[in-house]
C-alpha cells in the first residue's frame, strides 16, 4: 500500500495516527539538526518533519539527500505543529517520519512547481507534465471535469443519451478545411477528420435516438487566430420533433444549470436579439452586453453640414464612452491610431466632448454647431462627462471598426467584468453569406440549415436576404454556442446544395448518404454545438483556453512536447501508398525549419 492518506487529507482530528503518504518533494528546508518537506500530491500538501533527536541518523541522512520533485512514500505519526499554518487545511499537523522511501528521483525541473513560476509558456508547454504538477493548471483540469460532469448530469437528466461518432470519417462542411487520414487498406483513399458530428447527430435522428447529445473533439485546419486550436471539444445536440424554440429552452437551460452550478449565479431569462439589431446596435453578431456603448446611426444628423468627409459615405455611426469626456488629447489621438491601426483599419475618429458642465467641444467645431452636437449626444444617450466618438464609411466594414473600438474600451474600462455574466441568445441568421472571394454564397451555418418558411420564396429573387432558422448563443462577447433546425427532406436539401453551387454530382458524392436517409422517414429535427473549451474558459473567469486544455497546440499548430507533427518513416509511407513529393514553395520551408 503506497499510502494511507492523501496529502491534503490530514487535520487536527488525525492527531495521534500512524499514516503511509506518497507524493513530491515540493520543498525542502534543511536546519540540520531538523528537517522539514512539503510534500505534495494532487490533493494538498504535508508538511513531514525528520529530527534529530527523535529520528535515526541513517533517517536524517536520507532526508538531507532528498531533492525537489522526488517521489517519495513516507510513513510516521501524525503530530501537532509548532507554528500552525492557517492558511491550508493540513496546516496544524505534520507528520514526525519514521520511514522514508524513495519511489523516484527527480532531475531538478526547469522551471519552478509553484503557483507563480519562472518558467515562460514555450518551457511550460514543453514540460507540460510539469506545469500540470502546479496548483493554477491542475485545478483548470479539475474545473473542467466539473463542468463536464454538470453537463452530464443535465443532459442526461432530459433524457438525452450520449452517442459516440466516429473520427474517422469522410469530409463535413464546418467552414474550414480537413485534416486528412491516409487509408493503408485503401490504396489512394483518405478519411477526413470531422469538422464536427454534424452529419452522424442527423443520422442519429432518422435513426429515432431522439435526444443526442456528445462531448466530442472536432477538428478543423484554420490558421490559429490567438486562442484557437485545431483540435477542440464540443457539446455537440440534436434533438427531433422540435422547434427552434424548444432548443433554446432546453439550452437556457443547460446554460442557466451551470451558472448556478459552478459559478452560483442566477441569470434572468436570455434576452433574444435578431442577427440584424445585433449588427446594427453593436456592430458584431456576438455583442458584449455587460457594458452599454451601443451605436447611434447618425446618417441624418451629421451628413449635409459642409463636412466633406461625413457626405461621402454611406454610414456614420457613433458611440458614447462613459465618463470619457476627460481623455486628454493624448488619450484621445492614442485611440485614433489604435483604430488606424491595419488589424483595425479605421480611417480616423471624430470626437465630441459632452463636458459636466454640459458645454459639448468637438474636434469639427468648424462644421457643427454646438446644437448639432447635442442632437448626437441624443442620439447617442451620451450624459456629461461622456465622450462621443464617430466613424464614417462604407457600412459593414465601419461597423466592424466601430465594434472593435467598442471592445476595446469596454477591456481599458475595465467593463468586461469577470464575475459578471450577460448571456444573449441572437436569432435570424442569415442563411446565406457572400464571398467576395469565390464570388458567390455560402452557406452562414452550415448547409444543413433550414431557411425560414416566411422567406423561402426570396430564395430566387434575393438570396442574401433569406433568414435561416439559426441562433447562436452569446455570453460575454464570445460565440459559446451555435446550432439551427436542419432541412429534413430530399428536395430542398438538394436544392440548397444547388444554391451553394454544388452539381447534383457532387452533392451525391459528398451528401448522398444523408440524403438517402431523408428518403426513410426523417423526423424534423435541430440541435446546437457549445464550444467546450471556451465555455469552461469563461466560467472560469478567464480568457484563454489553453490552460483548460491538458495538452493544448502553439499557435503554429505543434505540440511541442511530443514534437508533432512529424515526418513519417519510408517504411510507413510505402505501407501507406505514399511518396512525398514537396511543391517548390512548401520544399523551401521544409527545408528552412
Ligand atoms: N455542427 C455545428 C457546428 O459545429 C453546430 C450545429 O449546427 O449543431 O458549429
Amino acid at each position: 500500500m503506497y499510502r494511507s492518506h492523501t496529502c491534503g487529507e490530514l487535520n487536527a482530528a488525525s492527531i495521534g495516527q500512524e499514516v503511509k503518504l506518497s507524493g513530491w518533494v515540493q520543498k525542502i528546508r534543511d536546519k540540520g539538526f531538523m528537517v522539514w518537506v512539503d510534500l505534495r500530491d494532487r490533493y494538498g500538501i504535508t508538511q513531514l518533519i525528520f529530527d534529530e533527536e527523535r529520528s535515526s541518523k541513517e533517517l536524517m541522512e536520507k532526508a538531507q539527500k532528498l531533492g525537489r520533485e522526488f517521489v517519495i512514500q513516507v510513513s510516521g505519526k501524525v503530530i501537532e505543529r509548532e507554528s500552525k499554518n492557517t492558511n491550508i487545511p493540513t496546516g496544524e499537523i505534520e507528520v514526525l517520519v519514521d520511514e522514508v522511501n524513495i519511489l523516484n528521483t527527480s532531475l531538478t525541473p526547469p522551471f519552478t512547481i509553484e503557483n507563480e513560476t519562472d518558467g515562460g509558456e514555450d518551457l511550460r508547454m514543453k514540460y507540460r507534465y510539469l506545469d500540470i504538477r502546479r496548483n493554477p493548471v491542475k485545478n483548470k483540469l479539475k474545473f473542467r471535469h466539473k463542468v463536464g460532469m454538470e453537463v452530464r448530469n443535465y443532459l442526461s437528466n432530459q433524457d438525452f443519451v450520449e452517442v459516440e461518432t466516429p473520427y474517422l470519417i469522410k469530409s463535413t462542411p464546418e467552414g474550414a478545411r480537413d485534416f486528412v487520414v491516409p487509408s493503408r487498406m485503401n490504396e489512394g483513399q483518405f478519411y477526413a477528420l470531422p469538422q464536427s458530428p454534424q452529419t452522424f447527430k442527423q443520422l442519429l435522428m432518422v435513426g429515432g435516438m431522439d435526444k443526442y447529445f456528445q462531448i466530442v473533439k472536432c477538428f478543423r485546419d484554420e490558421d490559429l487566430r490567438a486562442d484557437r486550436q485545431p483540435e477542440f471539444t464540443q457539446i455537440d445536440c440534436e434533438m427531433a420533433f422540435v422547434e427552434q424554440e424548444d432548443i433554446l429552452n432546453i439550452f437556457e437551460g443547460l446554460t442557466r444549470h451551470l451558472l448556478k452550478e459552478i459559478n452560483g449565479v442566477d441569470v434572468a431569462e436570455f434576452p433574444r436579439m435578431t442577427y440584424s439589431e445585433a449588427m446594427k446596435k453593436y456592430g458584431n453578431d456576438k455583442p458584449d452586453i455587460r457594458f452599454g456603448m451601443e451605436f447611434a446611426e447618425l446618417n441624418d444628423l451629421a451628413k449635409n453640414k459642409g463636412f466633406n468627409v461625413f457626405d461621402q459615405q454611406e454610414l456614420v455611426v457613433g458611440i458614447a464612452v462613459p465618463g470619457a469626456a476627460s481623455f486628454t488629447r493624448k488619450e484621445i489621438d492614442k485611440l485614433i491610431s489604435w483604430v488606424k491601426r491595419p488589424q483595425v483599419g479605421a480611417n480616423g475618429l471624430v470626437w465630441a466632448k459632452y463636458n459636466e458642465d454640459g458645454t459639448l467641444k468637438s474636434s469639427v467645431d468648424k462644421f457643427y454647431s454646438e446644437e448639432d452636437l447635442k442632437t448626437w449626444a441624443e442620439a447617442t444617450s451620451a450624459k456629461p462627462g461622456d465622450l462621443i466618438l464617430l466613424m464614417a464609411g462604407d457600412a459593414n466594414k465601419t461597423r466592424t471598426q466601430l465594434s472593435a473600438l467598442r471592445m476595446h474600451l469596454g477591456n481599458e474600462l475595465g467593463l468586461r467584468k469577470a464575475d459578471e455574466f450577460a448571456p444573449l441568445w441572437v436569432i435570424d441568421f442569415p442563411l446565406l453569406e457572400w464571398d467576395e472571394e469565390t464570388n458567390r454564397f455560402h452557406a452562414m451555418h452550415h448547409p444543413f440549415t433550414s431557411p425560414k418558411k416566411e422567406d423561402f420564396a426570396l430564395l430566387e429573387t434575393k438570396p442574401g436576404e433569406v433568414r435561416a432558422n439559426a441562433y447562436d448563443l452569446v455570453l460575454n462577447g464570445n460565440e459559446i454556442g451555435g446550432g439551427s433546425i436542419r432541412i429534413h427532406d430530399k428536395e430542398t436539401q438538394e436544392k440548397m446544395f444547388d444554391y451553394l453551387g454544388f452539381t447534383p454530382e457532387e452533392a451525391k458524392a459528398q451528401f448522398g448518404f444523408l440524403m438517402d436517409a431523408f428518403q426513410y422517414g426523417a423526423p424534423p429535427h435541430g440541435g446546437i454545438a457549445f464550444g467546450f473549451d471556451r465555455l469552461v474558459a469563461i466560467l472560469g473567469g478567464q480568457e484563454s483556453i489553453r490552460d483548460f486544455i491538458a495538452f493544448p497546440k502553439n499557435n503554429n499548430g505543434r505540440d511541442v512536447m511530443i514534437d508533432a507533427p512529424a515526418k513519417l518513416d519510408e517504411a510507413q509511407l510505402k505501407e501507406l501508398h505514399l511518396q512525398v513529393n514537396y511543391l517548390e514553395e512548401t520544399s523551401k520551408n521544409s527545408q528552412g525549419k
